[in-house]
């Protein structure tokens, strides 16, 4: 089966970069008409100028996930532009790792707020339209640390553990208007994210690994495709680590 996503809109936050910009494209290729979401309004612009040159399907629409009110209009602007939204894609993620004793209450703060809150107000702004419509897909990118922990990141664990919980949540609230929402638990993956790290730490991470070699945004976004598509129309509420294995 091909997998096709005519006809369908996607919206992807933290779409400037990385991760996002990866499962944008992925969904792009695969004909989905694409709403580029991200605060940094000069990587949209990158993204964009990218996709007009692949003569893709696209919109961007700036947007701080943190506020409330950008994230309902956002999700507005989408609907009033194509009548409807299909699939939203919660990527948007931020880290400011130190241990516990250093952590400052901002730091604490701006993760739990972008990584947290941030899913919550998009996933209430979008179920509004697809309970209407009686269909939608949620994913939302929590990390393999939301279900191990991980020491000096206290803040970003915690929110990507409530990611969980709060799909598990919305997956038993919203399965009645065929609205499905999953999880990916990505692991190690190559992205400007995780290029602060340094070599050694790199190489400790990619031993751990039993596929021995660090994740690309292309093997997280390949999932999200499938999570998206009919081959995945009766999965609700699971977590599915993207990792090579590293946690199991
Ligand atoms: P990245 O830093 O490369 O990209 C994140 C994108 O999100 C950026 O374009 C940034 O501008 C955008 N963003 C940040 N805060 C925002 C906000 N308030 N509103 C709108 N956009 C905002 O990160 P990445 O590695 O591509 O990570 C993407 C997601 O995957 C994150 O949720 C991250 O926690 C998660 N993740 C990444 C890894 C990894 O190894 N890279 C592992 C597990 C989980």
């Amino acid at each position: 089966m091909e997998l096709s996503f005519k006809d369908k809109i996607v919206v992807v936050t933290g779409a400037g970069r990385g991760i996002g910009r990866s499962i944008a494209e992925r969904f792009a290729e695969l004909d989905a008409t694409v709403i580029l979401s991200d605060y940094n309004e000069e990587s949209l612009k990158d993204v964009a100028a990218n996709f007009e040159e692949k003569h893709f399907s696209f919109k961007t629409i700036p947007c701080d996930v943190t506020n409330a009110d950008q994230v309902n209009l956002m999700l507005k602007e989408a609907v009033d532009s194509y009548g409807k939204i299909d699939v939203l894609i919660n990527n948007a993620g931020i880290t400011r790792d130190t241990l516990l004793i250093r952590m400052k209450d901002e730091q604490w703060n701006a993760v739990l707020d972008t990584n947290l809150k941030g899913v919550f107000f998009a996933t209430r702004a979008a179920a509004k339209y697809f309970m209407k419509q009686r269909y939608g897909r949620i994913i939302n990118i929590s990390s393999v640390v939301g279900i191990t922990g991980n020491a000096g990141q206290g803040n970003y664990s915690a929110s990507k553990a409530g990611v969980i919980g709060f799909s598990k949540s919305m997956a038993q609230e919203l399965a009645g208007r065929n609205i499905t929402v999953n999880v990916i638990a990505p692991g190690f993956i190559e992205t400007e994210m995780t290029n602060v790290l340094s070599e050694s730490v790199k190489d400790d991470f990619i031993n751990k690994i039993p596929l021995k070699r660090a994740g690309t945004p292309k093997d997280v976004a390949n999932t999200a495709l499938f999570l998206a598509s009919p081959l995945a129309d009766y999965l609700t509420g699971q977590v599915i680590k993207v990792d090579g294995g590293m946690v199991m």
